[in-house]
């Protein structure tokens, strides 16, 4: 028996009238009650806002969340908690660095470089937001095998490079790519580099000193935590130089009629009430992570994930996207003669969930010449028995299909 399904009460849900098979990890991670009990610890016993009251609620709802900043920077290996940014997930982290990095440091010509494998929200701020100061987005192309082209992107690089953009583990394939190379050629270059870790923190312990990263950045709700939460990391002689992005409330130590005077890092990139009941659960949905076991985590998805792999390729008619040297969290495919939505429809009527679609990652199908796949992302709290039911289910999809072609 899996131990850790006993912590996820909708696992126990019955979808079109079938047990769930929930397969779609990588959109959303479900949550576990140790998580939604602190977030309802919070609601009841100490909800209000932080650093503005001194009142004994709201002296407690500032140190909870300091703790809980203390805590995910000691998780990801930050220096110090000052490089812990709370956003409302990657999008929003990601935006945020790359409108103040773009403000606070292009110089015309200068380059940005992301890659085909990005999801949208690691590709549009950079491609979007560069031309505003005359920067140029470059974009590294992927091989056959869904591998990052690591001879193409060394090419890339230049002295005028100023920043590269790259996801740890693609959305799509699962492709693991070589971070540390990544950066370490991209610092020789004098460049820095943001890590999108929405796919990568349940696979690989982030160790962002170890890495070198200049920016890592990530979602609550990938990792079992609430939606709308997330953290931007990023380096403190970085942060201490950047231009605050959202201006307002909670960012200002004085505000005169002609002067501003902003707080220290992280809080001038704070504006506004921040996701208190989120953080909490932010910082649950860490220690369950950290008592469950990157590694065991990692080793049973990657179990689940091979077996998935298996019963694919063992089908002439799917194709799976890429055979990346390494594959963490996701596979996807397409079907001969089916869409992907038709084939994630047809899965759901036997109340498996999977992914369909783009997956937000265009430029990467384009790269493949399709307009979508399928995706199968299992967690560490799927079985094998669930596969076998995918399997199941796909061999019918796959007769059906066979006999409407015949
Ligand atoms: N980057 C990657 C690699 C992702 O997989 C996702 C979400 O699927 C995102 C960014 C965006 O995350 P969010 O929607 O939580 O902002």
């Amino acid at each position: 028996m899996n131990p850790y399904r006993k912590d996820f009460p909708i696992l126990d849900a019955a979808v079109k009238g079938r047990p769930l098979v929930y397969l779609d990890n990588a959109a959303t991670m479900q949550m576990p009650k140790q998580v939604m009990e602190a977030m309802m610890n919070q609601q009841s016993c100490f909800h209000s806002n932080v650093h503005r009251g001194i009142h004994s609620l709201s002296e407690l709802s500032t140190r909870r969340m300091e703790e809980a900043r203390e805590h995910i920077a000691g998780f990801i290996g930050a220096e110090s908690a000052s490089e812990i940014i709370f956003t409302s997930g990657t999008t929003a982290g990601i935006n945020m660095a790359a409108r103040s990095f773009i403000d606070t440091f292009l110089q015309p010509g200068e380059e940005i470089i992301s890659t085909q494998m990005e999801h949208h929200s690691n590709y549009l701020p950079w491609r979007e937001t560069s031309p505003e100061k005359q920067g140029v987005f470059l974009s590294c192309p992927i091989d056959r095998n869904g591998d990052l082209d690591m001879d193409a992107f060394s090419s890339l690089l230049s002295p005028r490079t100023l920043i590269v953009a790259v996801t740890y583990v693609s959305n799509v394939t699962g492709a693991v790519n070589p971070v540390k190379e990544i950066i370490k050629k991209a610092h020789i270059a004098g460049a820095a580099v943001l890590l999108d870790c929405a796919q990568a923190m349940r696979h690989e312990k982030i160790d962002v000193r170890d890495l070198d990263c200049d920016f890592c950045v990530f979602s609550g709700h990938k990792i079992g935590g609430p939606t709308g939460t997330g953290i931007l990391y990023g380096k403190s002689e970085m942060l201490e130089l950047m231009k605050p992005v959202l201006y307002g409330g909670g960012t200002v130590r004085e505000v005169t009629d002609r002067v501003t005077a902003y707080e220290d890092v992280p809080y001038r990139f704070e504006a506004g009430t921040p996701n208190i009941t989120g953080i909490i659960g932010l910082d649950a949905a860490v220690s369950y992570l950290e008592n469950t076991g990157i590694e065991n985590i990692s080793e049973t998805e990657k179990e689940l994930l091979s077996l998935t792999e298996e019963i694919l390729a063992a089908s002439d008619r799917v194709n799976i996207l890429g055979k990346p040297k390494e594959r963490a969290g996701a596979i996807s495919f397409t079907v001969d003669g089916l869409g992907s939505f038709d084939v994630a429809k047809l899965l759901d009527t036997q109340g498996i969930a999977v992914r369909s679609g783009h997956h937000c990652a265009m430029p990467l199908h384009q790269a493949y010449g399709i307009d979508g796949s399928v995706r199968i992302s299992p967690a560490f709290y799927n079985t094998p028995e669930e596969i076998g039911q995918f399997e199941t289910t796909m061999k019918r999809i796959l007769g059906m299909q066979c006999t409407m072609h015949n």
